[in-house]
């Protein structure tokens, strides 16, 4: 056996946990706060954060230009900003993307080069505080920070042990402002997380029993996602699974899904968890050769045979995007530019295979 864990940040999962835990997660003199333009007020943490920060007497300048999948160019904009301000700590609000932008940021604002991040070639961040108003990615507990790569024509993530955010605070009233599609598209992120985190090559027996437990509760929430009842029981369930996801990924890393998911994302605007649920029939379909074992013990803990998982996610995400059968070597080479990632995935997959997963994607519609 052999196990591999690492996980620094400190979690509070709670009711009004920004205000309970406070001042304990004021780790500087002034912070830069970093969200996208509605979210963070609207869910209600940017005034729970500045309202705590006042009490302390703790100065703060807010960042508010990061878009849905952030760019490395937004990034560097926020870390001038962070530099310029003299900022020594980060305090993200919102979904995966501005969670993902402040790591970004944290590490350029260190004046390492956009290029050494990307490589993962550094040893610097300022703090980051991550406050989630999604449940979804799990980025609150992961070194990982996905961004829009123009040069490369896809998504890629960086991350390293400096990327870790140093508090992950979870409130699930933040997600209760999230409208009916964003909360089904991340509650699939996070299915995805677990399944893929489960059948991951770097799973092992720990990720296993927190993939289990989350696959389990995901199978107990479907019905309601089915019925769109999102009650704060129902929200408090997901952000807890949202968690679970994270904690699995930070460990084992995605795989095929995810690669193959951003081209939805950066060809078609898909939205990050409704590529990846697209894509789950397919990737279930190779895997039956590959792993039947294993994934077996997944759709069992799930509750669902592999039809009765594609009905419901066809029910809650529609169809894909048409894909042309000549952009599909395209694709393929996209995909592979997210190495560890297809690494990650059993079977050792080749360029060849990855080619017919597009070819199997491409006749869906
Ligand atoms: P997102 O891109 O952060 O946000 C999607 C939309 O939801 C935005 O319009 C956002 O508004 C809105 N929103 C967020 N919270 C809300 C709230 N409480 N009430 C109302 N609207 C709200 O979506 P996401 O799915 O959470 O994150 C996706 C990103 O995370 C992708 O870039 C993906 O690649 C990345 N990701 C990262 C990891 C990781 O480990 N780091 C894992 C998986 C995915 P605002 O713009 O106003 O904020
Ligand atoms: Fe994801």
């Amino acid at each position: 056996m052999k196990v591999n864990f690492s996980l620094p940040t400190s979690v509070q999962l709670g009711n009004d946990i920004i205000q309970q835990s406070s001042p304990q997660w004021i780790i500087g003199f002034k912070a830069l706060i970093v969200t996208g333009k509605h979210s963070a007020i609207a869910s209600g943490a940017l005034k729970d954060i500045t309202d705590c920060l006042e009490k302390e007497d703790i100065k703060y300048h807010l960042f508010d230009e990061v878009e849905n999948n952030p760019t490395i160019k937004t990034c560097q904009a926020g870390a001038k900003v962070a530099k310029a301000k003299n900022c020594d700590f980060i305090i993200a609000i919102g979904g995966g993307s501005p969670l993902d932008a402040a790591k970004a940021i944290a590490v350029l604002a260190t004046d390492v080069s956009a290029q050494n991040m990307v490589q993962n070639s550094f040893d610097t961040a300022l703090p980051v505080i991550a406050v989630p108003t999604t449940s979804g990615t799990g980025s609150e507990v992961t070194c990982y920070s996905v961004m829009t790569r123009e040069d490369l024509g896809t998504k890629l993530s960086f991350g390293n042990s400096y990327t870790y955010p140093k508090f992950a605070l979870l409130d699930p009233k933040y997600t209760y402002t999230v409208g009916e599609k964003t909360t089904i598209e991340t509650a699939i992120d996070t299915f995805s997380h677990l399944f893929e985190g489960y059948l991951s090559v770097k799973s092992n027996p720990i990720t296993d029993i927190i993939a289990l437990e989350g696959l389990k509760k995901f199978g107990e929430i479907l019905p309601y996602l089915l019925k769109r009842q999102f009650t704060s029981d129902v929200r408090e369930k997901l952000m807890y699974l949202s968690l679970l996801g994270g904690f699995v990924l930070s460990q084992t890393g995605v795989t095929v899904v995810h690669a193959m998911g951003y081209a939805y994302t950066y060809h078609h605007h898909t939205a990050h968890g409704a590529a990846n649920g697209f894509l789950m029939n397919t990737y279930i379909g190779y895997l039956e050769s590959i792993e039947p074992g294993k994934l077996a013990m997944a759709m069992s803990t799930i509750g669902l045979a592999r039809n009765e998982l594609k009905l419901a996610l066809d029910d809650l995400l529609g169809l894909p995007p048409i894909i042309e059968a000549d952009i599909l070597e395209q694709y393929t080479q996209e995909t592979l530019i997210n190495q560890k990632s297809v690494e990650n995935t059993l079977g050792g997959l080749t360029s060849k295979e990855i080619l017919n997963l597009w070819q199997i994607q491409s006749k869906i519609n």
